[in-house]
């Protein structure tokens, strides 16, 4: 497999996203910005919103924070309308500008069409490729804007089938959410690898729905919880309520196993499971397999914090904030350089040195995905007083990239990738280090062992098992084939 070479940092655009749409609602923007809000953590780069009054569709788009570009009362005036779309981008990489930010939008014979994307389509430089020859004009790099062309390029009439049309032809992780004069469209891929729920808002009969990647988002605005929406599955929301359309075959579901370790944020529910549990859980099953004598489990705030309670309770050693936050800088991961990440890392984290002083610690972490964020803590933790350091990570080892979403850099740069679980620790200064098994994992989250015939998770990134076809495999596939030869 040459993908990691062959893919430079450049070529590789993460669309780590959070989406989220609303059909008749007073104030359509208003709740979208509040969904969305609630959503930031799935994307901090730049955020936008499109929404329709029955007659116009009206648009706005910036980079930054949902709050710093919809706080403003005359921005929400300027997107009027009981309808409305809108997307958080969380791109690492590629370009950041303006233009690539969604929703898209686009004016078509049928009228506008708005879509946002969660995910990453495998085929797209492909797809792009070919559509580029057949004189389609791109204004963005962004995968998402394959399916603006195809939708345009479509012979189909309805949106729904020019929808569906496109769909056939994209290989990839992705939720959407779509927006036509005529209806408010979600989709999930077919091996559902990305989030999207259905929610309902407003009284019974007002016909109110809401589309959102999590669950917290439906809180956020007052909405209830109806359900996932289900792998391959298109709801189309109109004023005749909701219908469900599955135009692909069905397939073996592949939810993305890191939305429970990480991505998701705790207070969601994710496929029936409560997130926060679902992490208590598995902290609990790391303390099973691979406790060690301690004094405190100190959580890596804050995406450790529900593995540590887990590990503490089941272990019985003390839990204590060892290590303390800071609000007030954005993730580490999103700063560019590596000078900078190691700087930003400083910034986020420090010891609270009356918790650590003269005790055998438990670090927990959710992850280690270049090293860099237990090197420091370790480093910090030491330097506080601590006597013994043990690291302990509520997932297995990040040894594959990831091309479905998650926004993980290129296997070079992946410490598990490189090294023994020894060699790790040693790197990251640790007395020991331990991660959960893959199969702990799967029992903390109530399967059965990992079928490697059919794993009920898209594990990719700890197994190299990629149930989509990958980038350099997408040049080869027949995917492109139909779009260049049926000459539309
Ligand atoms: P490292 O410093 O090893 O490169 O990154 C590990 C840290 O990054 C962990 O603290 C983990 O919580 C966080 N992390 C893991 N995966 C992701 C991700 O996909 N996005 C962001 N923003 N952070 C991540
Ligand atoms: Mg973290």
């Amino acid at each position: 497999m040459t993908t990691e070479t062959r893919l430079g940092e450049d070529d590789k655009l993460h669309e780590e996203c959070g989406v989220f749409g609303v059909w008749k609602v007073p104030t359509a923007a208003a709740i979208t910005a509040l969904g969305l809000h609630a959503l930031q953590h799935r994307g901090q780069e730049a955020t936008g919103i499109v929404s329709f009054d029955g007659a116009r569709f009206h648009q706005h788009r910036g980079m930054g924070l949902v709050g710093d570009n919809f706080g403003d009362a005359k921005v929400i005036d300027s997107l009027p309308g009981s309808v409305a779309i809108g997307h958080n981008r969380y791109a690492t990489t590629g370009d950041t500008i303006l233009r690539n930010v969604q929703p898209l939008y686009a004016d078509f014979e049928f009228g506008g069409f708005a879509v946002a994307h969660n995910g990453n389509l495998t085929n797209a430089h492909v797809l792009r490729r070919a559509l580029v020859r057949r004189g389609c004009l791109f204004q963005s790099t962004t995968d998402s804007e394959v399916f603006v062309h195809l939708i345009a390029i479509s012979l189909y009439s309805t949106v729904v089938d020019r929808l569906i049309d496109a769909l056939k032809q994209v290989v990839g992780a992705y939720s959407l959410v779509a927006l036509s004069n005529e209806a408010l469209m979600g989709v999930r891929d077919p091996l559902g690898v990305r989030p999207l729920i259905l929610g309902r808002i407003g009284n019974e009969g007002t016909g109110g729905w809401v589309l959102a990647s999590e669950t917290c988002a439906l809180d956020i605005v007052g909405a209830d919880f109806v359900r996932d929406v289900e792998p391959g599955e298109i709801v189309v929301i109109n004023d005749q309520g909701v219908h469900s359309i599955r135009p692909f075959g069905r397939a073996r579901e592949r939810f993305c196993v890191f939305e429970y370790i990480y991505f998701a944020r705790p207070d969601s529910i994710v496929e029936g499971t409560p997130v926060y549990d679902a992490r208590k859980r598995i902290g609990a099953m790391l303390a099973r397999e691979a406790g060690v004598p301690a004094d405190v489990v100190v959580p890596v705030p804050d995406s450790g914090v529900p593995a540590a309670m887990g590990y503490s309770v089941e272990s019985g050693i003390p839990f204590e904030l060892g290590i303390i936050r800071n609000h007030y800088v954005g993730r580490t991961f999103i700063e560019p350089t590596d000078h900078i990440r190691h700087l930003g890392v400083k910034l986020k984290h420090s010891a609270n040195r009356p918790a650590l002083e003269g005790k055998r610690v438990i670090l927990v972490d959710d992850s280690i995905v270049r090293g860099t964020t237990s090197k420091k803590i370790v480093e910090m933790v030491r330097q506080a007083g601590a006597r013994e350091v043990h690291m302990r990570i509520s997932s297995p080892p990040t040894t594959h990239s990831c091309f479905y979403g998650i926004d993980t850099p290129e296997r070079g740069k992946l410490l598990a990738a490189k090294h023994t679980v020894e060699e790790m620790a040693e790197l990251i200064g640790a007395d020991s280090l331990a991660f959960i098994s893959l199969d702990g994992l799967y029992q903390a989250l109530g399967q059965p062992n990992r079928d490697p015939a059919a794993p009920h998770y898209c594990d990719a990134c700890f197994t190299g098992d990629y149930p989509i076809i990958l980038p350099d495999q997408a040049d080869n596939a027949d995917k492109q084939l139909s779009l260049l030869a049926a000459n539309h």
